[in-house]
């Protein structure tokens, strides 16, 4: 027999997403004519713009001739997606050389995990993408999970609430080596200003750690004052490194194709470079995005593909209004939706899966409970802005009446 790895023993019950669908599958046993609308899971609903997925097309017929038959690429990715990446999402300021191309963030986000290894401390922001604690827990670098806290002990939990305007008290933290930090955020749809993530790389480089950005959700942010990169801010690349994603952006989430940025400054404390070991983990258990997928984001990084993103992400930061609007309508106070797909709707003193249970039972809408994200998510519920229109109206319409 071969012993269980303790680090997965470890894991709280089950991931977030398989408990609601659960619940989901439970009302339907009960009421099988039910008709479910999903603002739950941040899934995109829309089909693939035309020139994007012409881009998709055009590699999968090639394959099938002589001339445009490719077998394995380079595990970093072709060198024109890479280049393209660092001209038109970083103007410039990021060389081809440090863009790794991937098959999604989350994928990287546990390439990374491996990377860094057991033997690192770890921050997240509380509430925060489920990926950083548990991919964490799961390569050992945590100590063991505190029932009586319902957290993990030897991670920094920083608190992200409406008090702080979402952003951790960084006076009041502890110092690990990494930083996970997530900007649009998942889940409470707040993006840090330029002045605090210039905060967040000084708190960094004082205490020589490493932040690990999520910019999965940069191009939703509309706001033109406020960063879509960790990168506009000065010193970042001593301390950062970047993982992004065309999931959301263009509708990947089915394609997968992201990158992670890692600038040739970043350093170990050895003085070797970050960039080195993640070639080489990259070529060691990673054998390059598909060949297809990457056509596609050449195709999304055309002055066309660009254009059509424009409209997909209008699209559904319209759905984000139509959310907001109702919910503010309904007297709820909600967070976010703006610059980001989410909308955090705050439901003080309730349990937050009370509340889901509540909509899901009275309305038939799945959410997501917050205290599924983190502790400080409790009260909180996530609306996902990803949806067909007719579906988020009729959602709206319903909450409305059965809700109030
Ligand atoms: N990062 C964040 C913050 C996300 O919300 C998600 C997906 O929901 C991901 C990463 C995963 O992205 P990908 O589809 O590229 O793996």
């Amino acid at each position: 027999m071969v012993r269980r790895n303790s680090n997965i023993a470890k894991l709280h019950a089950g991931y977030l997403f398989p408990e609601i669908n659960r619940r989901r599958r439970k009302l339907l046993e009960q009421d099988p004519d039910a008709r479910i609308i999903s603002l739950g899971v941040g899934n995109t609903t829309e089909p693939l713009t035309g020139h994007i997925s012409e881009g998709l097309v055009g590699s999968a017929k090639g394959l099938g001739t002589v001339g445009g038959y490719s077998g394995y690429g380079d595990e970093q990715g072709l060198t024109e997606l890479r280049s393209k990446i660092g001209e038109r999402v970083y103007g410039g300021s990021v060389d081809a050389g440090e863009v790794f191309i991937s098959d999604g963030a989350k994928c990287d986000i546990g390439r990374l995990q491996v990377m860094f290894g057991s033997g690192v401390t770890v921050a997240v922001q509380d509430p925060a993408y489920p990926v950083y604690v548990d991919g964490s827990v799961i390569v050992g670098a945590t100590g063991g999970y505190n029932e009586g806290r319902a957290l993990f002990d030897g991670i920094e939990y920083m608190s992200c609430t409406p008090e702080n305007d979402f952003f951790p008290d960084l006076q009041n933290t502890r110092r690990t080596d990494l930083i996970y930090f997530c900007s649009p955020n998942n889940p409470t749809g707040a993006v840090a200003s330029k002045k605090q993530l210039k905060e967040l790389v000084d708190f960094a480089a004082d205490n020589r750690s490493i932040i690990i950005f999520d910019a999965a959700y940069s191009e939703f942010i509309s706001d033109s004052k406020l960063p879509k990169t960790i990168f506009d801010v000065k010193g970042s690349r001593e301390v950062a490194l970047e993982v992004n994603s065309f999931s959301k952006m263009v509708g990947f989430t089915g394609v997968r194709l992201g990158w992670t940025v890692v600038p040739d400054e970043l350093k170990f404390d050895d003085g070797s470079g970050v960039n080195r070991d993640w070639d080489r983990v990259t070529c060691t258990i990673f054998n390059g995005a598909s060949n297809i997928a990457q056509q596609g984001g050449l195709a999304s990084l055309d002055d066309e593909g660009l254009a059509e993103m424009r409209e997909t992400i209008a699209y559904y930061m319209e759905n984000a209004r139509i959310i907001k609007d109702a919910l503010d309508e309904m007297g709820v106070t909600t967070y976010g939706g703006v610059n980001a797909p989410y909308i955090w709707a705050h439901f003080p003193g309730r349990n937050s899966w009370d509340v889901f249970e509540e909509i899901l039972n009275k309305c038939h809408v799945v959410t997501t409970p917050g205290s599924g994200f983190g502790p400080a998510g409790e009260g909180f519920i996530r609306f996902s802005a990803f949806g067909h229109r007719q579906d988020i109206q009729e959602a709206v319409e319903r909450l409305k009446a059965k809700l109030r």
